[in-house]
């Protein structure tokens, strides 16, 4: 058990606070979750942004992947 809404920035993979891709304030983790089910690679979690109210779903990067999205040449 770990003591939660402590005042880490993150759990585990997740951010639970990033900058707004619009404003640069601050937008907050929305997304919950059940202790025994924590959120994975793949799993598209949304943002709300305290400054300008946007929402941003995004999707938890796979921390394997280091590669990112750059294209593939053959
Ligand atoms: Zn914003």
């Amino acid at each position: 058990m770990s003591s939660a809404d402590s005042s880490d920035d993150h759990d585990g993979l997740v951010q639970r606070v990033i900058n707004c891709i619009d404003c640069g304030g601050r937008a907050h983790l929305l997304t919950t979750w059940p202790a025994d089910d924590p959120p994975i690679p793949g799993d598209i979690l949304s943002y709300r942004c305290e400054d300008c109210r946007d929402r941003w779903d995004l999707e938890i990067p796979d921390p394997s992947d280091s590669r990112g999205d750059l294209p593939y040449f053959p």
